[in-house]
Formats: C-alpha cells, structure tokens, sequence
C-alpha cells in the first residue's frame, strides 16, 4: 500500500524537519503535499499556506517550462532523478536561486507520480559565481567577436540570458550630443515589454539623468532594487507596469573614455548582488578596452583604404620602399608605367627593376649615404632621369623621393611621372615656333618684294600721268587735267601705303637700316611745321610747338625720327575736327627726350588704346573715319621708335583729344 506523502517525509524523521536543506514532496498534480521547515522558511510560507499551493506559484514565471520539462521526464521515468538550477518565487515576491533535486517517491510503481523535492539555496553561491561566470562569458564573446556591434549584441543576450534578466539595452554615448543614446536593445525570448521598449527607444539620457546618465555620471556599476521605489526615474511608470522591477547597469569605459552603459531589468526585486557589481567594474573595462581596439583599428583600416583608394586612383606612379630598397607598395600607375605586376616586384629592390643600371650605382651610394649620414641630395628634389620598364627600354621620367614621416625604421616614397609625353610636346613646341617664324619671315619677304614689284608700274603711272598733263603727246583740256590729277592722287595714295607696308615688312624682317646720330630736338621739330602746314591750313586748326632748351640732342635716326614726329602729326591732324589745336612740345625725363603730340581730337575709347599699336588696327570712329592709310602707321612708328632704343606710348580721351609722346634717348 502506498504510503501518503506526509508519511513519506515524516517516515524520514525529525532530522528532516532539521535538515538545513528544504524538502517538499509536489504530487502528480503539481500541488505540494509536504514541507519541511526549511523549505517553509526559503519559501517565506507557513506550512499550511505552502501546503493550498501549487508548484506553479512558487516556481519563477520565467523558469517553470523549463521546470515542467525535466519533471515530466522524472514523472515518466525517463530518469530517476534530475537536478535544475533555478528560481523560486516568495511570498513576498522576490526571487530566491535555488537548486533543485527531484526523484520519484516511489521508483518501484509507474503509478506513482509524486515527486520528492530536494530545494538548496543558491543565493551565496551563485552571487560569487554569477560575477565570474559573466566575467568568462564576456571574455569569451570579445574573443570570438567580429565587429564592436556585433559583441555589444552578443554581451546583452548572453548576460541577460545567464543572469535570467529580462530586458537590456546598451547606451552608447553620443559625443556631438553630449548624451547616452539607446544603440541596441534586447528581450528575453519569452517576454515583451512593448511601452518600455518603445519609450527606451525614444529617450535620451544627459550626464547625471535617468539610469544610464547616473552610471555615466559615477562612473560605476549600479544596482536599483526596485525601480518604482523612492529615486524615481523617466522610465519607472513603464517598468511597473509592465512588471520590471530592478535594474542593473555596468558603465563601458576605460580609464580615460568613456562609451556606454549596459543596462539590465528583471521582472524580480532583487538585493543588490555584490559579487557581481564588483565583477561589472571589470566587465566594463574589459568592453571598454575592447571598443577602443575596435575603434582604433577602424581608424587604421580607414587610413588604409584611404591610403589605398589615393595609391589606386594617382596618375603617378608611387613606389615605397623600405631602408633596404626593397619594393613594399607598387601602385596601379606604376604596374602600367613600368609594365610589372605589383605581386612581382613586392619584396625585390626598386634600383635593379626601374633604374637602367648605368644610374644605379648612384642610387644606392645615394641611398647609403643618407641612411649613414642624413645628407640627402635627391631626397625631396624633383628631378629629370631615365626609368626603366621591364622590356628593359626606357623612358624619361621626373623623380620626386620623399622620405615617409614616421618614426622608426626608414621608408622611402618614390613619386614618378612618365614624361615622354611632355617631352614629346616640348619637340612639338619648339618645331610649330620656328615653323611659325619661317612662315612669318616668308610672309614679310613675300611682302617686300612684292611691295617693291608694285612700286615700279606705280611710278610709271605717275610718269606717265605728268607727261599727259604736259601736253606732251597732245593737247588736254581742262577737264581731262582734272582728271589726270585724280589719276596723280589715287597713285600718290596707293604709293603711300605700300611704302607703309613695305616698311613694315622690312621692320619685320630687320631689314630696315636705322643710322643714329645726335641732333637738336629743337632744330628737328622747328620745321616740322613747313611739313604739315597745308593740311592744317585745310582745316583751320592751329598749331603750336613748345621750344625747349636749344643746346638739347637727342640720339637717333634723323630720316625715321623726322618720320615718326610726320605719321604722329597727320593722326593728330586726321582725327581732329575743324578748329581744333595741335600743340607740339617736349621735355627731358631722365636720360630721355619725350616728344608730346597732343590735339583735341575726336580721341580714342580707352579699350581700344592697347590695339592701335597693332599693325592693320583703325579704330571705326564713325563719320570721321577716313579712307586714308591701311592702320600700320603707329605699328610702323613703335617699331622704330623701339628700335633705336626708345617708346611710343599714348594718352587719350575720348571727344576731348590724344597725346602721342615718343619717348628717345637724349643725346651726349
Ligand atoms: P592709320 O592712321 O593708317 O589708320 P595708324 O596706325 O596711324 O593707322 O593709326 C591706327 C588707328 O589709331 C587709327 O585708325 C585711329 O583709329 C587711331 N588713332 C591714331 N592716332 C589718333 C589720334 N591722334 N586721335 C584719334 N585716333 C587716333
């Protein structure tokens, strides 16, 4: 007959009900049947309360499918007995780490399903245990991690599943903000706490606000048993709520900077657990140790590929080698330019692949005697040699070598340019000029002679003209006089102007003689006058000329000073309306004599003063414009001028006149 529980635990005697561990025997109905004082006491329940109850209200929500599970195997005999590590819930709500061994009462009869009960408390233990155990955990997952996210992850499950809390999430900070933001957030499988997630998610913390903020602000691990207690925090009306009662929080730094906070919730209210903040100091440093790596290599990878995309995209080849000359980076450019795979050449010295070994002799004296004596003579120069692709042909290129500012061992950068195309265009150059120049030379030597072929049948027309008007092949009335005159000036026209170009191709070509001797600029421009006066009689313009001192020379061509004053004369003349003053004067400035010619002519707009020195140049100046000269009259005269070692230039304004100052040198 089969004993009834109570029997069954009282059959052991009084020194069950002394035993310093709790025994219980639950019956296949999951009710308990029996307990000892202690477990009574563990539990915070008297007996006759424990005995109305069931194993669902004193087993933990969050570990009784796992409970169910391996006392049914008991129950079915699958095994005799089994051992779970767990939590309990008391009376008082909290929870209890308790270690619980169950057999079957009665092993013998497959009927039989109750459960006898053997409940120790974890407490002590599993406080020391649980700080190492997440000290190993942690340690482990740094080792096997791959990226800062990823561990910051992996830390906030495995933490929060071993510690059978609930609800994590890792601040990180924010340092353009100034705040802890939420990065990442996890939630025990079973569980949802939607309003806590939702408002996590959508709060940030300051320094010294919230949790988090007081974990930053310390520095410290930081334990709340309840947060719904008195230091109320922004989020404690949701955690009540939804049933999460303590939280546990490990500041992720180092010593000198600061990253984080891990924050932890349970839905239990929980003493502070010692041993575990003391090992979350640790666990914290280990973290923060760790994203600094991680942040330090981030950076060194993102150098490298910055490093990489340059070297990659550069039009010129890069070439480091270390203080032995041995190639360490060959960039794209450089493989195309000297026709070698980097993967060849990496570790091979970079004198005997690149340098035509005429040169490579003083490359590595070069090279020696910087590393001896920090004397450098290429170093950090620019320079003209030849390289040397791999089908050994060369090819010019410019060298700059730069030594790699690092501390320790030498390395050297080599920047090299292919320049056979620049030399290429250099020969280009050199030969368009000096066919441009031939051509220009040809042209002005076309226009000589032919300038000079013209003016023969001119003169015959001119000739010819004069015998006609002398009657000397018969009679001419007076009309065809008139017209023979016309004839005259037409030739006389036509005869300036090629004289003009004539002049100015010879100019051109240095065929103009040019005879300088000193003279007095007073006896010069005294008869300039005699030369001009008709025209101006023509339009009434009057003239004045400034004497200067009279014991003044000035040192030039007599005929091409007398022509340049006669051209500057006529302008002045032909750009000045009726009436207008034309005033001759000049003055010494310095070694120099300036010669002014100034009218208050129709004067010329200030964008075009720079071209009317160009040979063919007219300014179109509307109904005064003349039919007279080709514009190489100033071209011609600055030539000259120039020539014998002096300038034209000019001042103007339009509608109120022009000054032309010749510019020679004074005489002994
Ligand atoms: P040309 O007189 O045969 O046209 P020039 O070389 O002597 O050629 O002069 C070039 C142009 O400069 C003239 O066409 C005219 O537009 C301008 N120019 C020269 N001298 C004067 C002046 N004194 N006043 C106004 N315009 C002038």
């Amino acid at each position: 007959m089969a004993l009834e529980p109570v029997e069954a635990l009282s059959r052991l005697g009084s020194s069950v009900e002394k035993a310093r561990v709790g025994m219980g025997i639950l019956s296949g109905r999951d009710r308990w049947v029996d307990a000892n004082a202690r477990l009574c006491e563990l539990l915070g329940y008297s007996r006759e309360e424990l005995l109305a109850l069931g194993r669902t209200d004193t087993t933990h929500p969050g570990d009784l499918t796992a409970e169910t599970k391996e006392l049914t195997r008991v129950k079915k005999g699958e095994t005799g007995s089994t051992q779970l590590e767990e939590r309990y819930r008391l009376r008082d709500g909290g929870a209890l780490w308790v270690s619980v061994t169950a057999a079957r009462t009665r092993a013998d009869d497959p009927l039989a399903t109750d459960l006898l009960l053997i409940v120790q408390d974890l407490t002590a233990r599993r406080q020391s245990q649980r700080g190492l155990s997440v000290q190993h955990l942690v340690s482990q997952i740094i080792a096997e991690s791959k990226s800062a996210p990823d561990t910051l992850r992996t830390v906030l499950a495995e933490v929060g599943q071993t510690l059978r809390w609930s609800y994590a999430t890792y601040w990180e900070l924010d340092r353009g903000a100034d705040a802890l933001r939420p990065l990442q957030s996890w939630t025990s499988a079973d569980r949802s706490f939607a309003e806590f997630d939702r408002k996590t998610k959508a709060i940030e913390f300051k320094r010294g606000e919230g949790f988090p903020g007081r974990i930053w602000e310390t520095g410290r691990p930081y334990w709340e048993s309840d947060l719904a207690g008195p230091a109320a925090y922004p989020r404690s009306a949701e955690a009540s709520a939804e049933g999460l009662h303590s939280a546990f929080g490990i500041p992720i730094r180092t010593a000198d900077r600061f990253f984080g906070v891990l924050e932890f919730f349970a839905e239990d209210v929980l003493p502070p657990d010692q041993a575990l903040l003391n090992a979350a100091q640790g666990v914290g440093y280990q973290l923060g140790e760790f994203l600094e790596r991680a942040r330090a290599m981030l950076s060194e990878h993102e150098s490298e590929v910055r490093k990489a995309s340059i070297l990659d995209t550069a039009l010129d080849s890069i070439i480091t080698i270390d203080q032995t000359g041995s190639i360490i980076e060959f960039n794209p450019a450089a493989e195309a330019a000297f026709g070698y795979r980097k993967e060849d050449v990496i570790g091979r010295q970079m004198v005997d692949l690149i340098i035509p070994p005429r040169h490579r002799d003083a490359h590595r004296h070069g090279m020696k005697r910087y590393l001896a004596t920090g004397e450098a003579h290429v170093l950090g120069r620019r320079i003209e040699i030849e390289g040397m692709r791999a089908d050994h042909s060369e090819f010019p290129i410019e060298l700059a070598i730069v030594r790699v500012p690092l501390p320790g061992p030498a390395f050297f950068t080599a920047y090299m340019r292919d320049l056979t195309e620049r030399k290429r265009l250099e020969v280009e150059q050199a030969r368009l000029l000096k066919d441009s120049e031939e051509a220009n030379r040809a042209k002005s030597e076309f226009l000589a002679t032919m300038s000079h072929e013209l003016r023969t049948p001119l003169n015959a027309i001119s000739g010819y003209t004069e015998l006609l008007k002398m009657g000397i092949r018969g009679p001419v009335t007076e009309a065809q006089v008139a017209d023979l005159d016309r004839i005259k000036r037409s030739q006389a026209h036509l005869l300036g102007i090629i004289n003009d170009i004539l002049q100015f191709a010879k100019l051109e070509v240095g065929q103009l003689e040019i005879s300088v001797e000193d003279f007095s600029v007073n006896a010069a421009l005294g008869v300039t006058k005699e030369l001009v006066a008709p025209l101006l009689e023509a339009k009434k313009l009057s003239y004045t000329y400034q004497r200067g001192d009279e014991s003044v020379t000035v040192r030039a061509d007599r005929d091409r000073f007398q022509q340049i004053v006669l051209n500057l004369l006529s302008n002045a003349i032909k750009f000045t309306p009726k009436k207008g003053k034309i005033t001759v004067s000049w003055h010494l400035n310095e070694d120099n004599v300036v010669i002014e010619v100034a009218d208050t002519g129709i004067g010329i707009d200030a964008s075009q003063l720079d071209r009317i020195f160009d040979p063919f140049i007219q300014v179109q100046s509307g109904p005064t414009r003349t039919s007279e000269g080709v514009g190489l009259g100033l071209a011609i005269s600055r030539d000259m001028a120039r020539q014998m070692g002096g300038d034209i230039t000019v001042r103007s304004e339009s509608r109120r006149g022009s000054t032309f100052s010749l510019v020679l040198p004074r005489g002994a």
